[in-house]
């Protein structure tokens, strides 16, 4: 999965670009970078590669995520609709803008299920932010359609499928924005570092001034630039964006190796009776990450879990247990709990999120077993990998 196992020349060449220079910063200093623009430059290529008429390259995937929210005006008292099996950063850029986080339940995508958006829509809701978790999409059609019928705007959370695509789409593409996260164990990496991506000109400049201040980056003179609005600082750093400027360029290579272990495995999980895949609505489009699957019962996929370690196989993940993914494990989420009062501490239309039901995505996350695909896996690696695999699931 992470882009880190291959780090080379490529990015060192990069690196040393931005310090031969002293320009640690991506704006400013015309006659002293020297031609460098790396943050620029990962932007355009970026753009260019997913088919997005912008991008603005951020300090992480969660400030990407609170960029979009507030360039596509969600804020105080808004209901953005989230799924319970994500990263937490999700909730937090929608707890940090105002708005209130409503959990909708998963299907066996592990993202959103549509049917359960459109029944978590009430007057107050004013976005859907579908995560296209371990690398997978969701039902982004069917969701861009409900988000289009219901006038709700959709923003795309891609940070775990940069390069996923859906019927030929890229994923991120499909809403109003799409953020990404390029943080040291994601598929490509900038050390720190995130993205927002949108067709939208307005949506891109108010994310362009929020993400540094408001400033409105016109001119060549920082001082004398205008202030758009209130923003904040989620800048990224020269130095991070030039370690990503040689990653982006390798996301091929990377996705073609990972879908080419993941085919191996497959072809072996295709003769385990107990095992089924998880639902992927265009198998082409797949990052291929992780590969995840669906045990038939919670005691066989916590147990299957138990004896995959035991057999030396690594980097498998029973998301329902660990304390990463998924809801049930959020205690601080289900309780709210801050270092300060938050606006949703002052709302009356909360759901009491100790008390969610959420028996479909339990169901789904208790028989579900996710296995990271790694870069650095030689062939024999991944030989005596499907071996052993083989052995605690056909046995
Ligand atoms: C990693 C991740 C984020 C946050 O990205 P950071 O760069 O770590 O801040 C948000 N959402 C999902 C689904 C992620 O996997």
């Amino acid at each position: 999965m992470p882009g880190f196992e291959i780090f080379g020349d490529e990015e060192r060449r990069e690196v040393l670009d931005v310090l031969d220079t002293g320009v640690l910063m991506r704006y400013g200093f015309d006659q002293a970078r020297n031609g460098h623009w790396k943050a620029k430059t990962f932007e355009e290529e970026l753009a260019r590669k997913l088919g997005a008429n912008h991008c603005h390259l951020c300090s992480s995937g969660t400030a990407a995520l609170s960029i979009a929210l507030a360039a596509c005006n969600i804020g105080a008292g808004d209901e953005v609709i989230v799924p319970p099996f994500t990263f937490v950063a999700t909730i937090e850029a929608v707890l940090a803008a105002g708005a209130i986080p409503i959990f909708a339940d998963i299907d066996e995508t592990l993202c959103l299920d549509p049917e359960a958006v459109a029944a978590a829509v009430t007057p107050r809701t004013r976005a859907v932010v579908p995560v296209h978790m371990c690398g997978s999409m969701a039902r982004i059609d069917q969701i861009e359609k409900l988000c289009r019928e219901r006038e709700l705007v959709l923003v795309e959370d891609a940070c775990q499928a940069v390069g996923g695509s859906f019927q030929g789409k890229y994923l991120g593409t499909f809403g109003k924005a799409g953020c990404f996260s390029f943080d040291p164990v994601k598929t490509i990496t900038c050390g720190e570092g995130g993205a927002v991506i949108t067709d939208d000109k307005a949506v891109y400049l108010a994310a362009d001034a929020f993400a540094d201040h408001g400033h409105d980056h016109i001119g060549h003179d920082r001082g004398l630039e205008g202030h758009a609005l209130v923003g904040m600082n989620f800048r990224i750093s020269e130095l991070n964006a030039a370690v990503g400027v040689a990653q982006l360029r390798k996301l091929d290579f990377i996705l073609a190796k990972q879908r080419a272990a993941k085919d191996r495995i497959c072809a072996m999980l295709a003769d385990c009776p107990e095992v089924t895949l998880r639902e992927i609505p265009d198998p082409e489009g797949d990052t291929a990450t992780f590969l995840s699957f669906l045990m038939p019962t919670e005691d066989r996929a916590r147990q299957t879990a138990q004896d995959l370690a035991a057999a030396g196989v690594d980097g498998c993940f029973y998301w329902y247990d660990n304390n990463w993914h998924y809801i049930r494990q959020w205690p601080h989420i289900r309780q709210l709990k801050s270092a300060a009062r938050l606006p949703i501490h002052l709302l009356d239309t909360v759901p009491d999120y100790e008390t969610l039901d959420l028996s479909q995505s339990d169901a789904i996350m208790g028989r579900t077993i996710s296995m990271q695909i790694k870069l650095s896996w030689s062939e024999a690696d991944l030989a005596a990998r499907i071996e052993k695999m083989a052995n605690v699931l056909k046995g």
